[in-house]
């Protein structure tokens, strides 16, 4: 028997008609591309976005178009995150971190026909735009862009000239809710990255998932700042929560400096924050240093994107402020697991070992443990294996990539390692994947190992994560030279200026005879990692590497 309940769809359109509608009080306050700070309602952030969406229907962009974004956490770009896909047309968030290469792969992959960017990020654009075949309109937001505007190879403009443009669309038809929203590009872990396309209903049911009280637990009484970018993983869709339950919405703009989220912080009160460990860990330095001990009516921080040092959840906790680990990747469109404390647990040690877990799925996700050649492995706590995830909200394929290697039996392999217990509570030990993840952003160690190999003196080259108190993990170089060569590591460190981001690039550098390969010839960094071991500083010896080197490598 078929259900007598109506067929609505749930989407974009249905969130920004509740948003105006019903919430329409809520308050946005944001710090712009040229650090002013603004406030609006989410009323009048919908007639914001109806302007952008008329105006691009003006201009001839139909349903389908894909519209790039190279933008900080402000207004502008949450008016493009909900007008853009909201009316049909498809948002994608370019990360403004990646070098411009990566980010050229990605804008072409995805089709870009419009970028709207902070006037910032202008010149870095410039330099790649030629590269994008289907880019016909360029869109600056702030005041820094007419210098550079000529050099892109095609119409552009300001962000509020083309919003006057248009007319305030307010009524929202409903989009099919199975229809790309949001494309995200995952950091390119094994490889080149990957697209993820959120659905209309994929992003409805997430934001519910976070408003629930055993995730985030949004409200209208609450107000939320998420030190998160927007272009990572659709800000952890917690833009789209606050709209759903009407609670206002700190957006820290370009900038996450701990001053000034401490000094956002001060001003606007929110209740609720999220953010990686970093963020978090640098916030507290910033307060001891100015001998702070409150940051305002901050009651709870979701913290996640990398392990969550107990450390910092117990100095959270001194200041009144509650520290829950979330746990979330791309494909899964984010938190997944948060590792909140059920009123059973009773005991001292057993709220440590809950707190420090990576979280229990949300109701609607389901997890299971597999071990590598695909038996489902108990989830008694003690099994290790790759975590596996399956829901209405976790991706099914990557775009244009034919081979399903990423699943199995439908689900996701997360490349995660690590125990589920029989509560729920996933605790990860180890990763599969080889990429660096430095203050909750990848630094893929293929694309910065050929980055090194280009130099003319590197014979070979492995990199690996190695612990960092502040980042979480760095990536450390160990390279062989060819013979006779004398590179040192500063030698190769300027020469990696300009080829890869700043921040890729390592502090950690040893030098030995032979890489570790596995018998078909990959590096092999299980094994390095063992020979490296937990801690800075560490070398690599003849006897330990068990290849065939003739001398101690040293660090230089
Ligand atoms: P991304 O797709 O960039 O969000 O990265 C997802 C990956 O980040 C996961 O597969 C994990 O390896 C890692 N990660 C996310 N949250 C946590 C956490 N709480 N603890 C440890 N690793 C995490």
């Amino acid at each position: 028997m078929k259900s007598t309940m109506q067929a609505n769809q749930l989407g974009l359109a249905l969130l920004l008609r509740h948003a105006c509608r019903v919430n329409g009080r809520s308050r946005i306050v944001s710090v712009t591309a040229d650090g002013l700070r603004v406030e609006q309602t989410f009323a009048e952030l919908a007639q914001r976005a109806g302007r952008l969406a008329h105006a691009l229907e003006e201009r001839g962009f139909p349903a389908g178009t894909v519209v790039g974004t190279l933008a900080g956490a402000s207004r502008e770009h949450l008016e493009a995150y909900l007008g853009v896909p909201a009316s049909g047309r498809i948002l994608h968030t370019i990360n403004v971190r990646l070098h411009a290469d990566q980010q050229a792969y990605i804008a072409e992959h995805a089709n870009d026909e419009v970028v709207i960017l902070d006037s910032q990020n202008l010149e870095g654009f410039a330099s790649f735009a030629h590269r994008l075949p289907k880019l016909r309109l360029v869109v600056t937001v702030g005041s820094r862009a007419a210098s550079v505007a000529p050099q892109v190879p095609c119409e552009t403009i300001d962000y509020e000239m083309l919003l006057a443009e248009g007319a305030p669309r307010i009524d929202w038809p409903d989009i099919d809710e199975n229809e790309a929203a949001i494309i995200c590009f995952t950091g390119g872990t094994t490889g080149l990255p990957k697209g993820v396309a959120y659905s209309h209903r994929s992003i409805w049911l997430q934001a519910m998932s976070i408003c629930t009280a055993n995730s985030v637990g949004l409200s209208s009484n609450d107000c939320l700042l998420p030190a998160v970018p927007l272009y990572h993983v659709n800000g952890w869709g917690l833009p789209f929560a606050a709209l759903m339950a009407g609670c206002d919405l700190i957006l820290p703009g370009a900038s996450m400096h701990p001053s000034a989220l401490i000094a956002l912080i001060e001003a606007e009160s929110p209740t609720i924050a999220a953010g990686v460990p970093t963020i978090w860990s640098d916030v507290l330095s910033e307060m001891r240093a100015r001998g702070l001990s409150r940051l305002g009516r901050l009651k709870s921080v979701s913290c996640g994107g990398a392990q969550v040092p107990h450390r910092l959840i117990d100095d959270y906790a001194a200041l009144g402020i509650g520290m829950v680990q979330a746990w979330g990747m791309t494909e899964t469109s984010s938190m997944s697991a948060i590792a909140q404390t059920p009123a059973w647990v009773s005991s001292a040690d057993d709220r440590h070992r809950c707190a420090s877990a990576q979280g229990r799925v949300v109701c609607g996700l389901e997890v299971r443990v597999s071990d590598l050649d695909g038996a489902t492995l108990p989830t008694d706590g003690v099994a290790v294996g790759e975590i596996q995830i399956r829901g209405p909200w976790v991706t099914q394929s990557y775009l244009d990539v034919e081979d399903q290697n990423h699943l199995q039996d439908g689900w996701l392999r997360t490349g995660d390692l690590g125990t589920v217990d029989s509560d729920g509570f996933i605790r990860l030990t180890d990763r599969l994947k080889d990429a660096i993840k430095s203050g909750g952003e990848w630094i893929p160690s293929l694309a910065l190992e050929s980055a090194i190999r280009s130099h003319p003196s590197v014979l070979d080259v492995a990199v690996i994560a190695v612990p960092d108190e502040r980042w979480q993990e760095r990536p450390a170089a160990i390279v062989v030279l060819k013979p006779d060569e004398t590179a040192s590591a500063p030698a190769l460190r300027a020469h990696l200026l300009g080829k890869v981001a700043k921040w890729w690039i390592p502090e950690h550098w040893a030098f030995t005879d032979a890489i570790p390969r596995t018998s078909v010839g990959k590096i092999d960094k299980k094994r390095i990692r063992e020979i490296a071991g937990a801690s800075i500083p560490w070398t690599l010896t003849a006897n330990q590497e068990g290849a065939s080197t003739s001398a101690a490598p040293s660090m230089r």
